[in-house]
C-alpha cells in the first residue's frame, strides 16, 4: 500500500474512523468532526491506485493529497510524547560468571580485569527516542523534508546504536507501565543531548545537499560578475573618449554599477545559503528494566569500584562513559585513579614530560 495512504488510515482509525478492506479499494468509515474536518463523506471508498480511482466514487488519495496533508499537519502539531515502558523480563538475572564474562567482553581495561563484586539490584533505565522534521533550505527555490531520529541512553547521554534501537523497538511493552516519575529528571535533562545529536546530524546532511545545489550557486555568480565586469569596461571606454563633463558622469555611473555589482552578488549568496530548521513531533521515554552490577576494576591490589546496568532487552550492559573525563572511550585502570585510554594516556605522557 501506498505508505501515504497507509499513514493516513492509521491517522483516521486513530481519530475513531474504521478502515476495512473493499474489493481494489479501502472502505473508510469517518466520526463526523473528523469528516467535516476533511471535508469529506462520512462513508467513502479510498484507493492509492490510479486505476481502481477512475471507477465511480472512488478518491484518490496518495501522497501530496490535501487531506493527507492536513493529517500529517495534525500529527506534527500534536506531536507523540510520553512514557513507554518495556516489559520486565521474565528470566532472572543472569549468574554472576556470566554477568562478569559479559562485563569483561564489553569493557576491556587497559593494566586491568573486572570483577564482579556483588548482588545485581533491579533497576530501571530511561532511554529518549526522539523524532524531528527537519527541512533543509539549500536554495530559495530548492528545499527538501527529512524526518529524523535518535536514541540517547539518558543516563550516560551516548547515542544507541542502530541495531540496540531496533532491539528496544521490538521487546513488548509492559501490560501496566507503572509509575516513572523517578526516571523523568533523567530524562529530561538528556533532551539537550539529543537535540544535539539531531542538530549535527542535521548540519552534515545540510551541507552534503548544498554542495549539490553549489554549482548553480557558482554559476549564477559568475554570470553576474559577466555582467557587470562587461558594464563596467563599456562606461571606462566612453569615458576616455568623452569631454570633460561627459566623463564625470560616466565615472559616477560606474561607481554606483559596482555598489550594484556588490549588492547582487551578496544577493546571490544569501539566495544559496543553506539553512535547517528542526521541528520535533515525537518524544519517548522508554524505561527500561534491567540489573545493576557492582563491579570492582581491578589491578594489582588495587580496586576501583564501578557499576555497570546489564539490560536483558538489549542482552547486554548500558555503555557508559569514563569514570574520570566523561569520554566514550575503553577504561584504563591507572595506579592512582580509575580512567579510559585517552585520559590516562594524556596524564602519563604530560607527567614524563614534567619529570625533567
Ligand atoms: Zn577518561
Amino acid at each position: 500500500m501506498d505508505p501515504g495512504l497507509h499513514f493516513w488510515l492509521r491517522y483516521v482509525e486513530r481519530a475513531g474512523g474504521l478502515a476495512e478492506r473493499s474489493g481494489d479499494g479501502t472502505l473508510v468509515m469517518l466520526p463526523e468532526p473528523l469528516a467535516d474536518d476533511l471535508d469529506l463523506p462520512a462513508e467513502l471508498v479510498v484507493t492509492s491506485d490510479p486505476d481502481v480511482a477512475r471507477e465511480d466514487g472512488t478518491v484518490l488519495l496518495t501522497t501530496g493529497h490535501p487531506v493527507l496533508i492536513r493529517a500529517a499537519d495534525a500529527t506534527l502539531t500534536d506531536g507523540d510524547a510520553g512514557v513507554l515502558a518495556l516489559a520486565e523480563p521474565t528470566t532472572p538475572a543472569p549468574v554472576a560468571d556470566q554477568l562478569q564474562e559479559r562485563a569483561r567482553d564489553q569493557f576491556p581495561v587497559d593494566h586491568g580485569r573486572i570483577d564482579v563484586a556483588g548482588l545485581p539490584r533491579r533497576i530501571t533505565r530511561p532511554m529518549l527516542r526522539v523524532g524531528a522534521l527537519v527541512t533543509y533550505s539549500v536554495s530559495a527555490e530548492e528545499s527538501y523534508q527529512e524526518s529524523v531520529e535518535c536514541w540517547v541512553d539518558a543516563l550516560s547521554r551516548l547515542p544507541l546504536s542502530g541495531h540496540a534501537a531496533s532491539r528496544l523497538q521490538h521487546v513488548p511493552l509492559a501490560a501496566r507501565p507503572g509509575s516513572h516519575r523517578a526516571i523523568l529528571p533523567s530524562a529530561i535533562s538528556a533532551i539537550g543531548e539529543a537535540h544535539r545529536i539531531l542538530d549535527s546530524a542535521a548540519a552534515r546532511r545540510r551541507d552534503a545537499l548544498s554542495e549539490q545545489a553549489s554549482d548553480a550557486h557558482r554559476q549564477e555568480r559568475a554570470h553576474a560578475r559577466a555582467y557587470y565586469d562587461d558594464t563596467l569596461r563599456s562606461l571606462e571606454r566612453r569615458r576616455a573618449a568623452a569631454a570633460p563633463d561627459r566623463a564625470e558622469l560616466l565615472a559616477a555611473r560606474a561607481v554606483s554599477t559596482r555598489e550594484e555589482r556588490t549588492r547582487r552578488l551578496a544577493e546571490i549568496d544569501e539566495k544559496y545559503q543553506a539553512r535547517h530548521v528542526i521541528r520535533p513531533f515525537r518524544l519517548h521515554v522508554v524505561a527500561v528494566p534491567g540489573w545493576r552490577v557492582p563491579l570492582d576494576v581491578r589491578r594489582g591490589p588495587r580496586r576501583y569500584p564501578v557499576e555497570r546496568d546489564w539490560l536483558p532487552a538489549l542482552g547486554g550492559y548500558a555503555d557508559e562513559r569514563c569514570p574520570h573525563c566523561g569520554a566514550a572511550a575503553p577504561l584504563s585502570a591507572g595506579k592512582t585513579r580509575l580512567g579510559c585510554v585517552r585520559c590516562q594516556s594524556t596524564a602519563s605522557s604530560s607527567s614524563t614530560a614534567a619529570a625533567p
